[in-house]
């Protein structure tokens, strides 16, 4: 009996506090309620920003034409703009009728400039004889930024029109990171473009990583890579990892492979800094 007449009380004590609390949290909005003025109604100009107001740039015939404010870095004449990655010495692949062929011999060639954030369009041509298969089927790739004479963030160059290997390495692919969302490959023999937008990432002065970097991809016009966060440099073999860079050239891959060679055209950078 001692014992119900206790649960009783602890019952009507815990209703009595919890019904005084509940009668505090029902006062308080009163007691603490600020006394200011009710605020203005909201105005569509409120949110309307009307600088910085960004620099006029007149776009391209085509979009695949250079914008006003792009440096060019081939546009079908000559190599000024690139070097053989190896030892800087002048750049020695092949330039005809306006395009621009791997040649094998001489290794990668890449750009004089050096970049960290930037714009970038590209084509490239599988040659339609192109022979072999998987990653020795029209193999080259764009290394994003350059950081030593093998190493760098390489976008995968490859025939993938009808053509199988593992999908982090096939066209529109961070090489061995990234599986392209989509695969709009033309076929052999056609030319195709990458629109690529770049950002560099960030070290500290210890040479930890502060942000990583991010890219963007369209592949002959459709997404391929959205803001895609990397690892690291490509790694063929073993995990991708960062190292402290600042700016690097832009790098085009003498791959090696038995088939025939890719060609390139109308490559173009805005820079982003
Ligand atoms: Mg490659």
């Amino acid at each position: 009996m001692r014992s119900l007449i206790s649960l009783i009380l602890a019952f009507t004590t815990l209703v009595v506090v919890d019904g005084a609390l509940y009668a505090q949290q029902q006062a308080a909005p009163q007691t603490a309620r600020p006394q200011t003025a009710p605020p203005a109604t909201p105005k569509p100009q409120d949110t309307e920003l009307w600088e910085p107001v960004p620099k006029v740039v007149t776009p391209g015939a085509e979009c695949k034409a250079p914008p006003s404010d792009a440096i060019i870095l081939f546009d079908g004449n000559n190599l000024d703009e690139w070097v053989s990655a190896k030892d800087k010495s002048p750049a020695k692949w092949i330039v005809t009728d306006g395009v621009l062929t791997v040649n094998k011999a001489v290794g990668n060639i890449e750009t004089k400039r050096a970049f960290r954030n930037y714009q970038l369009h590209i084509e490239w041509k599988i040659p339609a004889n192109i022979t072999g298969s998987g990653q020795a089927r029209g193999n080259s790739g764009v290394f994003l930024a350059s950081t030593a004479p093998d190493a760098g963030y390489e976008l995968q160059v490859l025939d993938s029109y009808n053509n199988q290997t593992y999908v982090n390495g096939m066209a529109g692919s961070i090489y061995k990171q990234s599986i392209p969302l989509v695969n709009p490959s033309h076929k052999p023999g056609e030319w195709q473009s990458y629109d690529v937008v770049w950002t560099a990432p960030i070290f500290n002065a210890d040479g930890s990583l502060r942000t990583p970097a991010y890219v963007t991809v369209f592949f002959n016009g459709v997404l391929v890579e959205n803001h895609f966060e990397l690892k690291g440099e490509t790694r063929y073999i073993g995990q991708a990892s960062y190292k402290k860079y600042d700016t690097a050239p832009i790098l085009l891959q003498a791959h090696g492979d038995p088939s025939e060679p890719i060609s390139f055209r109308n490559i173009w950078v805005r820079e982003l800094n």
